[in-house]
């Protein structure tokens, strides 16, 4: 049985553990909600500053040339690029990641007209299956989308399939798919395929070129610390891109915005991925959360991730085994993302009084305690830490205090 001691001795040998530091965490918090919004890095707050009191103010309407202001959704799409396995021009920064969402899936509508049916599954992330609900509405043109319960998705890709679309990570369970297999799979039907990696980005190797993969999207205020309402992601695989057409063809996504040609004439490559003005501020605190990635060997986050989460599911079965928990994670390490998910008929009044006990998760209903590790800011020792909170409010009952069972509007 493993305890404190040999978890400090993993920390002394972690290779990433000086990236702890460049990170603002409160004292004697112990966060694992990074899945839904990570910390702030130590550098962001002085880029801000940068960017309003210097380039905002002295140089005003001058900074989209002399920052190259305008250059930031391609820029900062770069330095994604590398984390997600694609190559430069080929990620684009700016709007969320469901209206990314809505973009990509009519292209990859207009790109399969004979073909009427979206595959994803019931289990998605809400607002990847709404987008796709609200696009067949206004299209109007008999599509259909096929929910797949579980995870039997390859039998549901047949040649009526258009596009494949589906979250790398499961945001609840934790269930990684296997990207290049589901992938090829579309292919030999003919379908397109777009990943969500909004809980795989930043964690671990993402080979979107490798796997094949025709369009991606993501979040960037997850795992990769670009802030709260950060601008999301897009990824359009080269050869697509100047096949496609986006429905939102607003100015910056024209050939020459600043022709002000009375029609629309899409720019060439990923930049007709463009909408409206970038949000300058958001995608500068991105871009300065991004520096912790530069070099970062990205198969050491993966091992220390598995590592984590493998600690954690062993400790709480030995030290709070017999509380009712259910593991909802696979208990593979290659079949899981970077969170453990348990279970728990009592999850969200537990969730409340770990909070309370300075353990940051979050709780997904129904009944879904979930519990983010990111390799870049974690401590072995805070694995342990986190479960001797979580059997103490167990052992003493506090969890069931009323105060704990009301529910908030954001869990
Ligand atoms: C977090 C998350 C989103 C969030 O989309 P927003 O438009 O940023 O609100 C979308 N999809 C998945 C899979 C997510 O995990």
């Amino acid at each position: 049985m493993i305890n404190r001691e040999d978890l400090a001795a993993l920390d002394k040998a972690d290779p990433l553990a000086n990236l702890h530091d460049r990170f603002e965490l409160p004292d004697g918090v112990i966060y694992l909600d990074g899945n839904s919004l990570g910390p702030l890095p130590k550098n962001v707050p002085a880029r801000v500053a940068e960017v309003v009191q210097r380039q905002w103010r002295d140089d005003l309407i001058r900074s989209w040339n002399i920052h190259d202001w305008d250059r930031l959704p391609l820029s900062v799409g770069d330095r994604i690029a590398p984390l997600i396995g694609a190559g430069p021009g080929e990620v684009l920064v700016g709007d969320s990641t469901s209206v990314n969402l809505f973009k990509l899936m009519a292209a990859a509508l207009e790109l399969r007209p004979e073909r009427k049916v979206i595959v994803s599954q019931s289990g998605n992330f809400p607002t990847d299956i709404y987008l796709a609900e609200g696009l067949i509405r206004q299209l109007g043109d008999g599509h259909e989308l096929r929910l797949v319960d579980g995870d039997d998705v390859l039998g549901a890709i047949d040649d009526d399939v258009a596009l494949v679309s589906l979250t790398q990570v499961d945001y609840r369970s934790g269930h990684l798919q296997e990207m290049a297999n589901v992938t090829h799979r579309a292919h030999d039907a003919g379908a397109l395929m777009l990943w969500d990696l909004s809980h795989s980005a930043g964690v671990m190797t993402v080979d979107l070129a490798g796997a094949g993969a025709d369009f991606a999207v993501g979040c960037s205020y997850k795992y990769l610390n670009g802030g709260p309402g950060a601008p999301a992601y897009l990824y359009v695989a080269r050869h697509l891109q100047d096949q496609m057409r986006q429905p939102l063809s607003g100015w910056h996504g024209h050939a020459a915005p600043f022709e002000f040609e009375t029609h629309y004439r899409p720019a060439p490559g990923i930049v007709r991925q463009r909408c409206g003005t970038p949000s300058v501020i958001g995608m500068s605190v991105l871009d300065a959360a991004l520096d912790v990635f530069d070099d970062l060997d990205m198969a050491a986050v993966r091992a220390k991730s598995q590592a984590l989460t493998g600690h954690f599911i062993d400790l709480v079965e030995q030290r709070c085994g017999g509380h009712g928990f259910t593991l909802a994670t696979p208990r593979d390490p290659a079949c899981r993302g970077s969170q453990v998910s348990w279970h728990h008929e009592n999850g969200y009044p537990i969730m409340q009084a770990l909070i309370t006990g300075c353990v940051i998760g979050d709780f997904r209903s129904p009944d879904i305690l979930r519990f983010g590790f990111a390799p870049l800011y974690l401590r072995y020792v805070d694995v342990w830490d986190a479960v001797t909170v979580l059997q103490r409010v167990l052992a003493d009952g506090s969890w069931d205090r009323p105060e704990y069972h009301a529910r908030a509007a954001i869990t």
